[in-house]
């Protein structure tokens, strides 16, 4: 063993002086030999603890003396502190690491345990870093050799940068938005809370849009969501540049954010920020190389005349967005109580609807078709009737698209084709054997699997035939129809069942696609019937449409025919079938067999 291998490193040699004394005076007596085996024993054991703290990356180590120089400094401290161990010895802990606020407490601090044993705790701390920047870390204390003259004290310090910087981003992604890193919702809304409060202070009013970018979803489809995210960064950089100090913005969903706008004074005020929010939409965004202009539907709700709340504005807000949507692009709306009642009211109607459905509080009307030429009664048509318990009834105009919003259309529609199909086998069964019945089905009912197979199955279970119901669509529904819809159509066509097109010339307007589907019938909607006596032009479609319909086989039915002119010209123009208010109106199934039974004498419109 030479004299240098004992000297290996200067730091560890300080503080191992005393129990190295303390060593070689209890082996006085020993021979040599066995001094020396304790000495390498020793210093083997030393080299162990240092090459363990020297191995361990992430636990910085270092010595101080009773002055606080530095006596011992490992890599690991190097690297969370900057300084190389030849740059730190002999430093003073507190001209090195300690951020000057700390300074002097530090001082105290290990006077105090010197002097009075008062330990350090273990603590989170943020310390310096040679550049000047504070590190964090969890910094635990040693003293050794507290009691003699020469005090070590060692701190181990835990670098907690990841934890904190795994911390930031966690609350960051918990608070805001990880792509335009605008406030989520939710931040929003705490921060609206907190500036409706100073706003109800001092008795000022604020406005909430709600911006929604207009087909969002086709940018995205067409271009990839890169380009789409490009958009949504562009666009807040330029809300951003627009706002004041004291505005909020966030970004709520997708394609949505919302804005606040304090301290309005005057209705000039909103116009003015409003029209600055759309001007952040004038500039065409270049996307994929290339400028797209793009516009957002914006939805304005006032504090404190339509909410109190932030959630109650940003709720407002957005209901006055929808409303701008059902506009089309580019639409402003302001939030109005009205609309907002409405949405309330349809909301109530489903649940009565659902209830309605439960306790069979529906029935169907029907409505002959009767054939233009002789007047006899050929088809029903089945509309569906609520008559709510408390108020007037309610069309089905207005609640149809409701169950169809809300789903509650398939239970109706079984309701509707099952109530059909009872009342016709009635009717069969008391030997008025002729009149078919045309339901109304609608398109989201299609989309439900296996709806046509139940309509199948329902016919065969009242004992009915294919003559017996047959079905309304509109064109829309056709247009939109998938490949399992069409196939399940063509089969109820090829088994005999009439299928017409209601409402024609309303939706789609491309007339080729007529020979695609299978029909049956076309129902000229009731708007052409209606003005053709006075408009040419109600004429000519109305001429063509039944020109076409029966160069393609299919019988043609008028809807709505109301007077004597408008029966006239469909007679003129050979339309088949005559449904309105002229013959009859949708009457209840009593009346209607009173009627097919002759009890009520029939109509003599067409008797001249
Ligand atoms: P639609 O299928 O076109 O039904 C014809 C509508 O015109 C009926 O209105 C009928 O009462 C009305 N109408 C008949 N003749 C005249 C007339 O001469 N003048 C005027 N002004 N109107 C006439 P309703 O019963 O209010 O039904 C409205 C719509 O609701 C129906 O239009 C149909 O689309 C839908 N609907 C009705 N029942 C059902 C149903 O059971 N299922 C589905 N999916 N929809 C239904
Ligand atoms: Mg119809
Ligand atoms: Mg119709």
């Amino acid at each position: 063993m030479t004299g240098r291998d004992i000297r290996t490193g200067q730091a560890l040699e300080k503080y191992q002086a005393s129990p190295t004394e303390r060593a070689s005076a209890a082996l006085v007596a020993g021979g040599q030999s066995e001094v020396a085996l304790v000495r390498r024993q020793y210093l083997e054991s030393e080299q162990r603890f240092r090459a363990l703290l020297e191995s361990l990356p992430k636990v910085a180590v270092q010595g101080y003396d009773r002055e606080r120089r530095v006596i011992y400094w490992n890599e690991a401290s190097t690297r969370l502190y900057g300084y190389s161990a030849e740059e730190a010895l002999g430093n003073q802990l507190e001209d090195l690491i300690i951020p000057a606020g700390m300074r002097q407490d530090v001082i105290e601090a290990h006077r105090a345990w010197i002097r009075d044993g008062i330990e350090i705790p273990p603590e989170e701390l943020e310390l310096r870093h040679r550049s000047g920047e504070l590190v964090p870390v969890f910094s635990h204390h040693v003293m050794l050799g507290e009691h003699t003259e020469s005090p070590l004290m060692f701190c181990v310090d835990v670098d907690l940068s990841d934890q904190k910087k795994a911390h930031r981003a966690l609350e960051f992604a918990t608070r805001f938005d990880g792509l335009t890193h605008l406030p989520n919702r939710q931040t929003f809304e705490g921060e609206l809370d907190a500036l409706l409060g100073s706003c109800s202070r001092q008795g000022g009013f604020l406005a909430l849009v709600y911006l929604d970018i207009d087909h969002f979803v086709d940018i995205n489809d067409a271009l990839g969501y890169e380009q789409g995210d490009r958009l949504l960064v562009e666009l807040t950089q330029r809300l951003r540049d627009r706002q004041r100090m004291s505005d909020l913005i966030a970004r709520v969903s997708s394609d949505e954010f919302v804005l606040a706008f304090p301290e309005l004074h005057r209705q000039a005020d909103l116009w003015r920020l409003v029209e600055n929010v759309r001007k952040s939409l004038r500039d065409p965004f270049v996307l994929d190389g290339r400028s797209r202009q793009v516009t957002a539907c914006l939805g304005v709700a006032l504090y404190p005349d339509n909410g109190l709340s932030a959630r109650e504005l940003i709720r407002n807000a957005d209901v006055a967005k929808n409303r701008a949507k059902l506009e089309g692009r580019g639409a402003l709306r302001f939030f109005e109580q009205h609309l907002h009642d409405e949405l309330v009211r349809q909301h109530h109607l489903v649940a009565q609807l659902e209830q309605a459905l439960d306790r069979d509080d529906l029935c169907l009307h029907y409505q002959p078709q009767v054939s233009a030429v002789s007047g006899r009664i050929e088809n029903l048509e089945a509309l569906l009737r609520w008559i709510p318990a408390e108020g007037p009834p309610i069309s089905p105009a207005e609640f149809i698209p409701l169950a169809e919003r809300s789903g509650l259309i398939h239970r109706l529609s079984d309701w509707v084709m099952e109530e059909a199909c009872r009342q016709q086998r009635v009717w069969r069964d008391q030997g008025f054997s002729t009149q078919r019945i045309d339901i109304n089905v609608s398109g989201r009912q299609l989309l439900h699997t296996g709806a046509l197979a139940r309509f199948e199955d329902c016919l065969l279970r009242h004992g009915l035939g294919p003559r017996d119901i047959g079905i309304e669509l509109t064109e829309n529904v056709l247009i939109e129809a998938d490949d399992s819809v069409l196939e399940g159509l063509r089969r109820l066509y090829h088994r005999g069942v009439r299928i017409a097109i209601d409402d024609f010339g309303t939706g789609y307007s491309s007339l080729s696609y007529l020979k695609h589907f299978p029909v049956t019938a076309l129902k000229i909607d009731r708007s052409f019937v209606h003005d053709a006596p006075r408009q040419p032009e109600d004429r000519a479609i109305m001429e063509a449409a039944i020109f076409i319909g029966h160069r393609l086989g299919l019988e043609v039915v008028a809807e709505g025919v109301e007077n004597a002119e408008q029966l006239e010209l469909l007679r003129d123009m050979r339309c088949d079938l005559i449904q309105g208010f002229y013959f009859y109106r949708p009457m209840a199934s009593d009346d209607i067999q009173r009627l097919l039974g002759g009890l009520v004498p029939g109509h003599g419109h067409l008797s001249g």
